[in-house]
Formats: structure tokens, C-alpha cells, sequence
């Protein structure tokens, strides 16, 4: 249901079309309601977009959460990287930009390797 739409109100019997109201509690807005035009009695109660936005947002925060955890996680993994002998920092690594090679055993090498021959360079 959304306002302008029209219907046989079920309080009154009219045709009417529903329009939408701010439900008041005193001073206080507490939500849009959908009414009818001629008598103005609650057909339905409005979904609030601005609850649905922040819902999402909610959701999408959560992700930039997850999303940011695993970014701290980045600089953990590179030092404990630095422990290990990987051929990318190897001083025989050559990076081509469809394949990496070692220079020493003359053949094609993942850059993640552990290398015996590891030399930094
Ligand atoms: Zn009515």
C-alpha cells in the first residue's frame, strides 16, 4: 500500500484513496500511518523508509566491519611473511607479468614458495 492508492475504505465504505498521516503520540512523532481520505481512520501503517535506509546501512557497516577486520589482519600475515623464505623476496626471483621465475633453478616458481635456496634480497 502506498498513498494516492485507492480503495473501499472498510471504516466508512467510501471509495477513497489512502493518504499518508504522522502518527502523533502528544508532541511526539511516532510514525506515518496510511488513512483514509474521507474519514481519515488507519488502513495501514506506513513502512518507514528511513528505518529501512538505516537497515541497510546497519548491514553495509557490518560488511565495512568485516571487510576492515580483514585489513587488520593484513600487516599480521607480512610479518609473519617476513619469517618465511618466500621466492618474491628472493634475490633470484624475477617477476615477469605472467609468470615468475627463479633465476637460480632456472625454471617457473610460485611467488609464495619456500625456498631452500632463499637468498634475500
Ligand atoms: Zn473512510
Amino acid at each position: 500500500m502506498k498513498p494516492g492508492q485507492q480503495l473501499k475504505c472498510p471504516h466508512c465504505g467510501k471509495d477513497c484513496f489512502l493518504v499518508k498521516k504522522s502518527l502523533m503520540d502528544g508532541w511526539t512523532k511516532v510514525g506515518d500511518i496510511l488513512a483514509c481520505s474521507c474519514c481519515s481512520a488507519k488502513i495501514a501503517d506506513l513502512e518507514d523508509e528511513k528505518t529501512k535506509a538505516s537497515d541497510i546501512d546497519s548491514k553495509f557497516s557490518s560488511l565495512e566491519n568485516l571487510l576492515s577486520e580483514k585489513k587488520k589482519e593484513g600487516p599480521k600475515i607480512e610479518s609473519s611473511e617476513d619469517e618465511k623464505h618466500f621466492c618474491r623476496d628472493c634475490i633470484h626471483f624475477v617477476a615477469h607479468p605472467f609468470l615468475s621465475r627463479c633465476e637460480l633453478r632456472k625454471k617457473n616458481v610460485n611467488p609464495m614458495n619456500d625456498c631452500p635456496e632463499f637468498k634475500k634480497k
